[in-house]
């Protein structure tokens, strides 16, 4: 990625991690066409948020089956903007394929209005709750899965009523281009979802923007904080979901074999760099030898390249080469063993496997987000000590716990904290279209997927009609005494006793 500024008019060109080459050129907005564009989102907003749900819902699933069409289109910019291999970007197509299906479907189910108890105190109301859309979201997404992240929000937020401007990645721009474009195909008159394309500054106007009426933002934990005090000015509210240092734990019957195969999988794809990625693992003394054997195993048939039969692409933001390598060698440096790898494999925009064993809790390759494919492997006598370490981190995000036994996977996945976790697979809740996704602590707030992704992207209303007159009325100055004793009386009777 680079940028070139001209008079007037900005623009920045995305690159081809592996090659250099240059994938496309695109507009720099600035804080006026940000506000521009926000501008035509209100106008879009009420007419999308004045639709019926089913004609919501017949758009968003049309949206879908656009995507689905051009699937493959999808699949090569994001294999070019990020130097993924092709299947891993179909992957992730897929999956913010099934999120459009689930938002699209649950939308009215989840937001739109139904009766509840009024209690036996205001017996005489009707009690209605329904979700109301906000107007226009903002939402500023990240390069890994430069699809199926922003997804999460931008499907959510259409499906509860809303108009979108997206800001993708400034390293994959061509990602929120075509996906407006096949929008447009959908929906041709009324611009519900826009892009506008730029760097951290054009991220800062939208967040800043007086007129968006929420931001979800996904990204690294700093950058939120900027956009947090950017939405600060305006009372904006916002939803985080930011990076993470996620464990996988091994219990001593673990099915050593899937646990490996996991934990490959979960800290190598996409050359590490995924928010749930595995970054540290934790095994129970007595199957540590084994485990280890196995995920080496492993991880030295791994092959990074931008080839067909590349098993993982190149490192897509140059500058985290340098924080790879200094988790690296600050881990031996420290002491650490490196047991596939060492600091020699990190060969630009390559970084080969690594796994580190020996660690020092408190070393860099422990504690802060790596995103690269390492990992540090730790030996623990007992699943307490395996949640003990697993928690001992400002990060929240999600988690995998691989277990023989049910009920104590069950106790450790409650336990670890985080806002998701996996039992015997890794990130099992990714594609359950009902399970929500997001953080906790430095990994963020506010969830995206599930009822409370839809919900997050709405506001409560509350309405009570009185359908006939109390028999015993309070919320008047003709009040007598006798009717507040009847109602002392009555609550007394109700809430009164002991349980
Ligand atoms: P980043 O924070 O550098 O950038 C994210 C987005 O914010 C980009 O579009 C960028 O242009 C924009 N931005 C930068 N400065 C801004 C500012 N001052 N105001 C507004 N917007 C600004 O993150 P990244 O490198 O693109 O993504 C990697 C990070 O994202 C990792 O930390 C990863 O863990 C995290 N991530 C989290 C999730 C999740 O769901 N929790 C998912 C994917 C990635």
């Amino acid at each position: 990625m680079s940028v070139t500024a001209e008079a007037g008019s900005a623009t920045f060109q995305s690159l081809n991690p592996a090659t250099g080459e240059v994938v496309a050129e695109h507009p720099v907005h600035d804080e006026k066409a940000v506000a521009e564009t926000v501008a035509r989102a209100r106008e879009a907003a009420l007419w999308w948020g004045g639709l019926s749900w089913k004609e919501r819902k017949l758009a968003i699933l049309n949206i879908k089956g656009a995507l689905t069409r051009n699937l493959d289109r999808m699949a090569e910019v994001i294999h070019q903007e990020t130097g993924k291999p092709v299947q891993d970007a179909q992957l992730e197509t897929v999956m913010a394929i099934t999120h459009l299906d689930w938002a699209a479907r649950n939308a009215q189910k989840v937001l739109g209005p139904h009766r509840v108890f009024p209690g036996m105190m205001a017996i005489n109301l009707q009690a209605v709750l329904e979700y109301q859309p906000l107007g226009v979201v903002g939402v500023i997404g990240p390069w890994n899965y430069p699809i199926f992240t922003p997804m999460g929000s931008i499907a959510y937020a259409l499906a509860a009523g809303n108009a979108v401007v997206f800001k993708p990645s400034e390293y994959t721009p061509g990602v929120g281009t075509l996906l407006e474009e096949l929008v447009r195909e959908v929906i041709p008159d009324h611009p519900v979802f826009q892009v506008v394309t730029g760097l951290g500054p054009t991220g800062g106007a939208l967040a800043a923007s007086p007129d968006v009426d929420k931001i979800a933002f996904t990204g690294s934990t700093r950058t939120a904080k900027k956009v947090m005090a950017a939405c600060a000015q305006n009372l904006t509210p916002m939803v985080a979901e930011c990076g993470g240092k996620d464990a996988l734990i091994v219990d001593s019957d673990a099915d050593l074999d899937a646990a490996a195969n996991a934990a490959i999988w979960g800290a190598m794809s996409n050359a590490g760099q995924t928010c749930i990625g595995v970054e540290r693992i934790y095994v129970v003394d007595s199957a540590y030898d084994a485990f280890l054997g196995k995920l080496t195993g492993k991880a030295k048939d791994l092959k990074p390249g931008f080839e067909a039969n590349s098993t993982y692409g190149p490192i897509t933001m140059p500058g985290q080469l340098e924080i790879i390598e200094r988790h690296i060698k600050d881990a031996l440096e420290r002491g650490g063993q490196a047991v596939v790898g060492g600091a020699d494999s990190v060969k630009g925009p390559y970084v080969e496997p690594v796994v580190l064993t020996d660690v020092p809790d408190d070393s860099s390759a422990v504690c802060e987000e790596t995103f690269g494919p390492t990992i540090t492997v730790h030996k623990v006598r007992d699943m307490e000590e395996a949640l003990q370490k697993a928690n001992k981190t400002a990060y929240g995000l999600a988690g995998t716990i691989f277990s023989g036994s049910k009920t104590r996977a069950m106790d450790a996945a409650r336990r670890l904290r985080s806002g998701m976790t996996s039992i015997n697979t890794f990130a099992g809740f990714v594609t359950v279209g009902a399970l929500p996704f997001g953080g906790v602590g430095d990994s963020g707030f506010g969830r995206i997927h599930g009822a409370d992704g839809l919900r997050e992207f709405a506001r409560p209303k509350a309405i009570a009609r009185q359908r006939f007159a109390p028999p015993l009325d309070l919320l008047t100055f003709d009040r007598t005494e006798q009717t507040m004793q009847r109602v002392l009386g009555l609550v007394k009777f109700l809430h009164g006793r002991k349980y």
